[in-house]
């Protein structure tokens, strides 16, 4: 009878489960994530990013915030970013090119964002990073979404 079960437990259409799809990411006074590289299952209905900060460095000096992208249009956004200022996270309002972000934060902070991935093309190359001025050419990572 166990065996029937299980076989029936196996053959269910594989779904992501949910803590996949939750992740955490923080950023430091040395101008670094902790990750490299963040991955998620294609099945995710939803993910879900937290970013923490885990310096004591003050937010106009040191701030973070994580913004997913395709890598091309990342120059872009940070160029634009710049122009916007703190007080709009470093992002230019509206822009189409930005798939999730958060706002920038700074020590004991944290901010999530909850986003789909199921509209995003399965080859596409993605990107996360700050948009704090000067800080993506060290803060960024690859966004994975396994098929
Ligand atoms: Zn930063």
């Amino acid at each position: 009878m166990y065996k029937y079960i299980l076989a029936a437990a196996l053959s269910l259409p594989t779904l992501a489960f949910a803590g996949e799809c939750d992740l955490e990411i923080t950023g430091s006074d040395m101008m670094q994530y902790d990750k490299t590289e963040l991955t998620v299952p294609a099945t995710c209905e939803e993910v879900s990013l937290t970013l923490k900060h885990s310096g004591t460095m003050a937010k106009q000096v040191m701030g973070h915030n994580w913004v997913l992208a395709k890598t091309a249009d990342m120059a872009g956004i940070t160029e634009d970013g710049m122009k916007a200022g703190l007080e709009a996270n470093y992002l230019k309002a509206d822009d189409t090119r930005i798939i999730a972000k958060t706002k920038v934060i700074g020590p004991t902070e944290t901010d999530t964002v909850k986003f789909k991935i199921k509209d995003i093309a399965a080859d596409s190359d993605l990107t996360y990073f700050c948009s704090f001025p000067g800080h993506s050419s060290i803060m960024k990572g690859k966004f994975i979404i396994k098929k």
